[in-house]
């Protein structure tokens, strides 16, 4: 495959803790994202995927190696250069959606948007879109305790991607879903990386979900290692 390299990992390292407490959890990750492919990441618990997923995202630093999105390096750069990049070329999904509850599923899909700079109108009429693209257009008024678990994580992806990034990461995003509702919010992931060229990193537990992406990688001594 030739697309793209949305997002690429050198030799990252992190750690946490000092002398007594030390403990490392990334020993030198090396992995490449491509635009529109999607990749499980499946590893237990404690085993350094959100660690992985917030270095990745531009949330923390690592202690050494890089992260480059959309080829550009961006360790050494300012802390707004960052978050700028983080912006316009991430989106983040966790395990609970973390919608914000005093606005409705369309006004929280709208805010990254109006964050960039979009006209309200333009803003509101993406939003509209993508809740269809999801299948919750009808819930478009509704405030996150309105909506169930499934539909709230829908509404957190449709936000993730208001701003058309190149890589969705997703930390365990199904995590407290049933399985079929899960099955919904992967597919939606999948139809959005496939139809956008949107590459999307995706920890999960659930094996069945993890086989329908592109590839599965899990993380294995600190380094990520790919799984047939
Ligand atoms: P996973 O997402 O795979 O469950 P994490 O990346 O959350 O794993 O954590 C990896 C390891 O790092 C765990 O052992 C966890 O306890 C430890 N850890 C995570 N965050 C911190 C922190 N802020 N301080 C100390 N240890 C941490
Ligand atoms: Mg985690």
């Amino acid at each position: 495959m030739n697309a793209r390299v949305a997002l690429q990992l050198s030799g990252i390292e992190r750690h946490y803790g000092e002398g007594d407490t030390y403990l490392p959890i990334l020993k030198g990750v090396d992995f490449t994202l491509r635009s529109g492919e999607t990749v499980a990441l499946v590893a237990p618990s404690g085993t350094g995927k959100s660690t992985l997923l917030h270095v990745a995202g531009l949330l923390e630093h690592p202690d050494a190696g890089e992260v480059a999105v959309n080829g550009l390096a961006c360790n050494g750069l300012s802390d707004d250069r960052r978050t700028a990049i983080r912006r316009k070329e991430i989106g983040f999904v966790y395990q609970f959606h973390h919608l914000l509850p005093e606005f409705s599923a369309l006004e929280n899909i709208m805010m990254p948007q109006l964050i960039a700079g979009l006209p309200k109108a333009e803003a509101a009429e993406r939003a509209a879109a993508l809740l269809d693209y999801m299948r919750i257009g009808h819930r478009a008024s509704h405030r996150p305790a309105e909506l169930s678990g499934g539909e709230q994580q829908r509404v957190a992806i449709a936000r993730a991607v208001a701003n058309a990034p190149l890589v969705l990461l997703a930390d365990e995003p199904t995590g407290n879903l049933d399985p079929e509702t899960a099955g919904y919010v992967f597919e939606a992931m999948e139809a959005l990386a496939r139809q956008s060229g949107l590459a999307a990193l995706i920890a999960t537990h659930n094996h069945e979900l993890a086989s329908l992406m592109d590839r599965r990688v899990t993380i294995e001594d600190g380094k990520v290692v790919e799984l047939k």
